[in-house]
């Protein structure tokens, strides 16, 4: 379990405000903690807490030793509630069951702590449930909501919360844990440039998918720079058929985007930077080949073929033209 401390490297401004009001006792009676996956809420809301309950606290940082820190680590903290879905859905039983327990007074303390997550799943009963509650604060209750869709939740309780917006991941830090998941560097990279959002590159990356996305890639590449004219066959039986979802067509587009700007940062020297690391002497190659003009005229080319895409171009129409211009001189 990561601290204050720790979290600050990649959360810097939600740890000021936490700690800061910590420290100076005025915490808000209700968070609503938003942003994409893995960037540290749930994380960030066990630490609030555990310097909430903790014995020994210095300054801000809870001692994670006392028993108190070691039950909500465990997850076993009579006071400490965590609402998750049921099923689908956060049900306005479990609302009213939190409602419940809190007015009994808390077990050990006067303090109650609860965490609901994927707040955004509420239903309406349940939302409307919360809200009562959120507006009746007990003074020794604390409340953080977890959300990845704020779009979602009822204006009225993001009014009656302190919102704090967590940052993206950086591209390093998720790499990172991607890799941790067990995924070959090469696809976490790769990956790392499609989102910052830890959950959905870890779709990406299942069943291989990435794997083969970036061999279609690689295959349409070797076309293009080798034998042209069976660029178009490529299209049709490798490409069309696997980039098939207008989101699955904005990905392989996507996937061509990365290779030319790692092309591009060959010819400046970024090799740190390459997404698709495997291929560096191809890369290379390329990078001799292409004049900066050729590659600006590519990457505007697939900026224009990501823009229609958008407009709802028929995906083989698209792809052709940009084959077409990929092509040129
Ligand atoms: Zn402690």
């Amino acid at each position: 379990m990561r601290n204050w401390e720790q979290l600050e490297q990649t959360q810097p401004a939600i740890v000021k405000m936490l700690t800061n009001s910590v420290e100076k006792n005025r915490l808000a009676h209700a968070y609503l903690f938003t942003g994409g996956r893995g960037t540290g809420k749930k994380e960030a809301a066990l630490l609030l807490a555990k310097t909430f309950f903790c014995a020994q606290r210095q300054g801000a940082e809870p001692c994670q030793t006392c028993r108190e820190c070691k039950r909500i680590e465990s997850g076993n903290h009579p006071d400490v509630h965590i609402i998750q879905t049921d099923g689908a859905s956060i049900k306005v039983e479990q609302i009213r069951n939190l409602k419940k327990e809190f007015s009994l007074r808390g077990v050990e303390s006067h303090k109650k702590f609860y965490i609901v997550q994927d707040a955004e799943k509420m239903t309406d009963a349940a939302a409307n449930s919360l809200l009562k509650f959120l507006e009746e604060p007990d003074g020794e209750a604390l409340a953080v909501l977890l959300t990845v869709q704020i779009h979602k939740i009822l204006k009225t309780i993001i009014s009656r919360s302190q919102v704090l917006q967590f940052a993206p991941l950086p591209a390093d830090l998720l790499i990172k844990k991607l890799t941790e998941h067990g995924i070959h560097e090469k696809y976490a990279r790769t990956v790392s440039k499609m989102t910052n959002d830890l959950e959905e590159a870890l779709q990406l990356c299942q069943e291989d998918w990435i794997a083969q996305a970036r061999n279609k890639v690689i295959q349409l590449i070797d076309d293009l720079s080798m034998r042209p004219r069976y660029a178009f066959i490529t299209l049709q039986e490798e490409w069309l058929p696997f980039f098939k979802e207008k989101t699955e067509v904005q990905l392989g587009i996507d996937l061509l985007m990365l290779w030319y700007r790692d092309v591009i940062r060959m010819q400046v020297d970024q090799t740190d930077q390459i997404v698709y690391i495997d291929q560096e002497d191809k890369l290379q190659d390329h990078a001799l080949k292409l004049s900066q003009e050729k590659l600006g005229n590519n990457l505007q080319a697939i900026m224009d073929a990501k823009r229609r895409l958008d407009a709802n171009t028929a995906p083989q129409l698209l792809m052709e033209q940009l084959l077409l211009r990929l092509q040129e001189g």
